[in-house]
């Protein structure tokens, strides 16, 4: 039988790096750092070696549909599939950034949710039975959720949206923002985040799917918060180190098997929130 495997995505710094740390420790499998550049990510594996602990590396960049391409097969070939899938990598744009606000609306949408998209379309047929997919979302879409439109807010609260719905009110939003109508249309004033309020509905739209298409399989797939961390994203006065914010994520990767829930929610601090 194959070595169970651990994928973590956006891992060479942050919170990704110190997922993967914890995974390290505490996962009985192979656990993968990947990293858009190689050289970070060989750094990143090296710093993990230094310490005593063993990972992987595998280049991804998630905005390269040939690069998560490439990654699904040699995870398919060399292990089968994937046990745990974390979703990390994201970007934000700092609040004195010049770009205008149509910039960081594609740019944003780009990564966070359409690039995380594609990694699910790609990796979620390779999830193994019991496996765990953790998307690293973010408090910050529920407050932004809070603001959008009423007709909005029900249709990312719906049992019934569908990813190609979440997809086109996405590239909606994308689209008003070029032309600066994204208010009139009922969207909040910030890309970082619709598109963590895409990815969140985005995670529970899939587990219904997989609930659904895979009853038997028993694969628990969750968005959840790591807490305001510091790291390059959020900076140095956030509250919680890198180790503290791999928490959740960690404990959703490893809920243990058989276990039934959390499934299709968001989590934070390991409590599900109301969405
Ligand atoms: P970070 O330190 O900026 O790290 C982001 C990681 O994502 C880096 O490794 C970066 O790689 C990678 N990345 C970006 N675009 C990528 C792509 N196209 N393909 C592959 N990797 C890519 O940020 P962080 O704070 O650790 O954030 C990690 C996740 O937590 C993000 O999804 C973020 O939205 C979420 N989050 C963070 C906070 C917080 O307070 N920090 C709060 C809520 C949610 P490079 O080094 O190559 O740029």
């Amino acid at each position: 039988m194959s070595a169970k495997v651990a994928v973590v995505t956006g891992s060479n710094k942050g919170i990704g790096l110190a997922i993967v740390q914890a995974l390290c420790k505490q996962f009985q499998g192979e656990v993968y750092l990947t990293a858009r550049d190689v050289g970070r990510g060989q750094t990143a594996v090296q710093s993990l070696a230094s310490e005593g602990l063993k990972a992987n590396f595998h280049q991804l960049d998630i905005d390269d549909l040939n690069s998560i391409k490439t990654a699904a097969a040699y995870f398919k070939e060399k292990y089968g599939g994937v046990d745990i899938l974390v979703n990390n990598a994201g970007i934000a744009f700092k609040m004195a950034d010049p770009a205008p606000f149509s910039t960081q609306a594609e740019v944003t949408l780009k990564t966070n949710y359409f690039a995380t998209r594609d990694m699910l379309t790609h990796f979620l047929p390779l999830i193994k039975p019991g496996g765990r997919v953790v998307n690293v979302s973010s408090f910050v879409s529920v407050m932004s959720l809070k603001k959008c439109s009423p007709a909005l807010q029900q249709r990312f609260r719906s049992e019934d949206i569908t990813e190609e719905e979440l997809s086109g009110l996405m590239q909606r939003f994308v689209d008003e923002a070029k032309k600066d109508q994204h208010k009139q249309g009922g969207w909040p004033d910030t890309a970082y985040g619709v598109s963590k309020v895409g990815l969140t509905t985005l995670s529970m739209i899939l587990a219904r799917r997989l609930s659904k298409e895979r009853p038997n399989d028993g694969i628990l797939l969750n968005a959840c918060c790591p807490g305001w961390v510091r790291t390059d994203m959020a900076g140095p006065k956030a509250t919680k180190s890198p180790e503290e914010g791999a928490i959740t994520p960690v404990y959703l990767a490893l809920l243990p098997p058989g276990a039934t829930e959390p499934h299709g929610k968001f989590v934070s601090d390991k409590e599900v929130q109301t969405w």
